[in-house]
């Protein structure tokens, strides 16, 4: 007997999205894992280790893809190593074509201060685009209260810019599920978090916030830039 392979596009990802409605994040990639298998990659910023957990227990050494943009906190590679320590995944790390160096010989030192939706585009979203390639599928821990941009954030959509579906499986998450699920699987964590920065990008991007704040708002505070790109 023959079965018929989905064609993925925009309708078959808002046919999905529209069946998941309401499921839980382990169920999202429970049919994650089922349709892609190892043609699905995990983006993980290692502000937590949520994804890569949920996805290992169901699909050993999944990849686990990081940007490494040469300007993380120590903190955030250190939780990006435990993670490879403790769960069965595979790093792909996604750096950009040119080294801090080399960035700042031909651009100058800096250029996040200056220009820094270019220096995004050099470390962050081409070095994405070309790691998703290949690939059918890529795994977010986008949520939709990241951000007022983020409010509609579907839980499967086609990623028209790289080609692929996208999926968003804890979209629909609070803040007290990211803890209970963290605390519950007794997750390595990334200290940065409990010392006052709910959203982790990179260190010269990246301000404490004050409780009560929009966690995004430490992200390229003092500018009107407020996504860095990849979710665009
Ligand atoms: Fe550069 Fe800042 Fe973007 Fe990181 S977040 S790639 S340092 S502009």
């Amino acid at each position: 007997m023959t079965t018929q392979a989905t064609v993925w596009n925009a309708q078959a990802c808002a046919e999905a999205n529209e069946s998941l409605a309401g499921a839980s994040a382990a169920h999202i990639a429970d049919w994650a894992v089922a349709n892609f298998g190892k043609k699905l990659i995990v983006a993980a910023s290692m502000q937590d280790t949520i994804l890569p957990h949920l996805f290992s227990k169901r699909l050993t050494g999944v990849d686990v893809l990081f940007l490494e943009t040469g300007y993380h906190f120590k903190e955030t590679i250190e939780t990006r190593d435990e993670a490879a320590r403790r769960f069965p995944i595979t790093i792909v790390d996604a750096t950009a074509a040119k080294t801090v160096a080399e960035q700042d010989a031909e651009f100058g030192k800096d250029l996040f201060a200056r220009d820094p939706n270019l220096c995004c585009f050099m470390r962050k979203v081409d070095p994405l685009a070309r790691s998703l390639a290949g690939y059918d599928a890529w795994v977010t821990g986008a949520r939709r209260v990241d951000a007022v941009t983020r409010s509609e954030l579907p839980l499967v959509t086609w990623d028209e810019g790289h080609g692929l579906v996208k999926i968003n499986p804890i979209a629909a998450w609070s803040d007290m599920d990211v803890e209970v699920y963290q605390v519950v699987n007794v997750l390595p964590r990334n200290p940065m978090v409990a010392q006052g920065y709910p959203s982790i990008g990179c260190e010269p991007c990246t301000n404490k916030v004050k409780p009560g704040e929009d966690p995004r708002s430490g992200r390229w505070s003092g500018q009107e830039k407020t996504e860095c790109g990849i979710h665009e």
